[in-house]
């Protein structure tokens, strides 16, 4: 019995338990490169993940180059273009059971306010990505509405700074400077500068501990973008500089120190400071960053004093003060409700 020829067996193990592939079937060249190479078996679609970013991770979003609007977008209206900014959020609003209102202060320094759709859906996108006080990138539909509302699109968490929303002192004292450099900024105030300041303020109350200091200081750097610094060296009406105890006092309708002559001679109103207070005054307003306005000690009568003469300067320049600053205060700066913890604070 022949077995045949033992390189011929070979081959045949060699491909045994192989199967040959059936030919696929023949497709028209002009549909196939429209739907590429199938991946399951006809009739059936593969599902797709998208992926979604943790919670609290600050990462940016890759995304189209901004000012080119979606289609959908650009059908509805044309005036609607897609804008992408880093912006710190500081108020948020219920809209309806599932959606939220954000105001934010954008790096430019302008005030915006987006509404956030499905934001407290079980499974939407923006859980996570914004809180009270983060720095986040947004990206946003920009709509030319009377009611100046924008739609979000997305937002990314860069910072969070957890301690703004459990410790009560940080946060009375973040809502306030938000407040302030919001309605600043909404005032004709807008700029850059008003933006990283309130960062440089935020990140400080992240680490720091002397809420009452950082505010002062923050107001007087507000006030100085505004054009309405106190002139802290020099009397402003005859521009002498007396040495020690030898000022009259703060004019706040003049916009700076009095020296004994000047207060004579003009008979105004002013606001009693020691050389102390000037001194740590002066500190605080050429302090380029909250950690050197902090390497000043600062006595607690020298506070309530700074505190009074700069509530005078920003009421007689804005016309109204923010309730959050009075808040603030009593919070931080020893008042009778500076114990006081509100409802919701852990600590
Ligand atoms: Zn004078």
């Amino acid at each position: 019995m022949g077995r045949g020829n033992p390189g011929q067996r070979s081959a045949r193990r060699g491909t045994r338990g192989v199967r040959r592939r059936a030919a696929p079937p023949e497709r028209s060249p002009r549909i196939g490169a429209l739907c590429g190479p199938r991946l399951g078996p006809p009739g059936r679609r593969r599902r797709c993940f998208r992926r979604r970013a943790p919670p609290h991770a600050p990462t940016r979003t890759a995304l189209a180059p901004p000012g080119r609007p979606t289609r959908a977008a650009e059908r509805a209206d044309p005036t609607v273009t897609l804008d992408k900014i880093d912006a710190l959020a500081l108020r948020i609003h219920p809209y309806s059971e599932t959606s939220q209102i954000v105001n934010w202060l954008t790096a430019k320094g302008e005030p915006l306010t987006t509404l956030v759709k499905g934001a407290c859906r079980p499974k939407s996108g923006f859980l996570g990505q914004y809180d009270f006080f983060y720095t986040c990138e947004l990206v946003f539909y920009r709509h030319d509405r009377p009611d100046g509302l924008h739609i979000a699109r997305e937002i990314a968490p860069l910072k969070t700074r957890s301690r703004l929303r459990s410790d009560w002192q940080a946060f009375c004292g973040a809502s306030y400077a938000g407040t302030l450099a919001a309605e600043l900024a909404r005032s004709g105030g807008a700029h850059a500068r008003l933006y990283q300041q309130l960062e440089a303020l935020f990140d400080a109350l992240q680490v720091q501990s002397g809420v009452a200091a950082l505010l002062i200081w923050f107001e007087l750097q507000m006030l100085g973008l505004m054009g309405w610094a106190p002139q802290l060296n020099r009397c402003v009406v005859c521009g002498s500089a007396p040495p020690g105890d030898a000022w009259a006092g703060l004019a706040v309708t003049l916009g700076g120190v009095l020296c004994q002559p000047c207060r004579a001679a003009r008979r105004v109103e002013t606001d009693a400071v020691s050389a102390a207070g000037l001194a740590l005054l002066r500190r605080w307003q050429t302090a380029s960053s909250p950690n050197a306005a902090l390497a000043a000690p600062c006595p607690p009568e020298l506070l309530l004093v700074s505190r009074r003469v700069l509530g005078r300067f920003l009421l007689y320049h804005l016309d109204w003060m923010p309730r959050a600053r009075r808040v603030a205060w009593q919070m931080t700066s020893g008042g009778k409700h500076a114990e006081t913890k509100p409802e919701g604070f852990p600590r």
